[in-house]
């Protein structure tokens, strides 16, 4: 564990914004993480636990906020099957480092998500998806320290509730991740049944084919870095947390109060539809690269639903784009977009 290195969190977050804390403790293994966030609860101090800092906007002033990071590294396998694997990996552990080690070993189930940024301890919090696939789909069980009841304690995935983009962390339920254990599939080398559309039309395949798991992740990686939604140096539009917003669930019925255009997707249950927030958002009036004049935050010029910064920019000009966003969507089209990324200390 090491205490001080006082950085602002704009050098620890994607999004690149973020006062300096009170203090950052860094916590390389999983009982100094829970050790010191009991001592925490147990005081009247503020804190934050904080992994990637992909999906995450801290206020320009957070000079009473106390920041626990996540470094807890090691992925192990701990039972193997004939044609399935049971993989614990440790919470701060990079998520794409493991997407990769999947890929060249051979197990499948997570290549789809290749590219999303952050840790997989910080996966279950909002359900990470992409391209077809979601963690909910793979997660057994997670260790979890929880606030109700100071236990650590092994959970089933049930106890999360996952939904779209969603589980019970982002609401009632407080508590720190150490490990989470994943199902991965054996299949020789394959993925599992494509349920991406642009994967697969991307390749010239048929959706719900069967793909090289390597082709999976390369065909991902091009496909988001087109959108920005790779974290690269030389990329100005990775400088954001993703989507700034979730794409609105509404009832089937609602969809004919919409242009035929609009891009939606069906739900399983069949009585609910995904529509494209990004739609909503270029057409509620905001192109691509829009800002508000003088501010340094921006809609990315790859991707409209995500909110950039274009170096130097508040978390006060972030949210100021973010808000004229809601209300114009609001406005035009009667949907309340929701924030993906986790606000803290607004
Ligand atoms: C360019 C880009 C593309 C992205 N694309 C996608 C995408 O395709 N799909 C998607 O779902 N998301 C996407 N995201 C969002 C983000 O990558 C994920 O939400 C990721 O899981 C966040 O991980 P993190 O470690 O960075 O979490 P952080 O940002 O550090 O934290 C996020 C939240 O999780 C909590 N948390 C973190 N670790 C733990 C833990 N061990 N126990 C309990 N709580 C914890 C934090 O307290 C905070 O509330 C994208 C982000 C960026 C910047």
């Amino acid at each position: 564990m090491s205490e001080g290195n006082l950085k602002a969190l704009s050098t620890l977050t994607t999004m690149r914004v973020g006062g300096t804390p009170k203090q950052i403790i860094s916590c390389s293994n999983t009982q100094q993480l829970y050790d010191k966030t009991l001592e925490l609860w147990g005081s009247e101090e503020k804190f934050q636990v904080l992994a990637g800092g992909s999906n995450i906007v801290f206020a320009d002033d957070v000079s009473d906020l106390n920041v626990l990071l996540v470094a807890n590294r090691g992925i192990e396998i701990v039972s193997e099957h004939e044609d399935y694997i049971l993989v614990q990996v440790q919470a701060g552990h990079p998520w794409d480092e493991f997407v990769e080690w999947a890929v060249t070993n051979d197990y499948a189930g997570i290549e789809a998500m290749s590219g999303i940024p952050g840790s997989t301890g910080a996966t279950p919090v909002q359900n990470v998806g992409g391209y077809g696939q979601e963690v909910s789909d793979v997660i057994t069980q997670a260790e979890f320290l929880d606030h109700e009841t100071g236990e650590i304690e092994i959970k089933p995935a049930s106890f999360f509730k996952f939904s779209y983009r969603d589980s019970a962390l982002k609401h009632d339920l407080e508590g720190v991740i150490g490990w989470v254990e994943f199902k991965l599939q054996k299949l020789n080398g394959l993925s599992i049944p494509m349920a991406s559309g642009q994967i697969t039309q991307h390749v010239g395949a048929e959706y719900g084919s069967q793909l090289p798991l390597r082709q999976v992740r390369e065909t991902v990686m091009e496909l988001r870095s087109s959108k920005g939604m790779v974290v690269k140096i030389d990329d100005p539009d990775s400088v954001s947390c993703g989507s700034f917003f979730t794409n609105p669930l509404v009832g089937i019925a609602k969809l004919t109060e919409f242009p035929e255009e609009i891009q939606h997707w069906k739900m399983p249950d069949g009585t609910h539809v995904k529509l494209s927030a990004g739609w909503l958002i270029e057409h509620a009036g905001f192109p691509k690269g829009y800002s508000i004049p003088g501010s340094k935050a921006a809609i990315s010029d790859k991707h409209a639903l995500a909110i950039t910064n274009r170096g130097g920019a508040t978390s006060r000009e972030v949210l100021e784009l973010a808000r004229l966003i809601q209300e114009r969507v609001a406005a035009r089209w009667g949907i309340n977009l929701i924030p993906e990324p986790n606000l803290i200390g607004f």
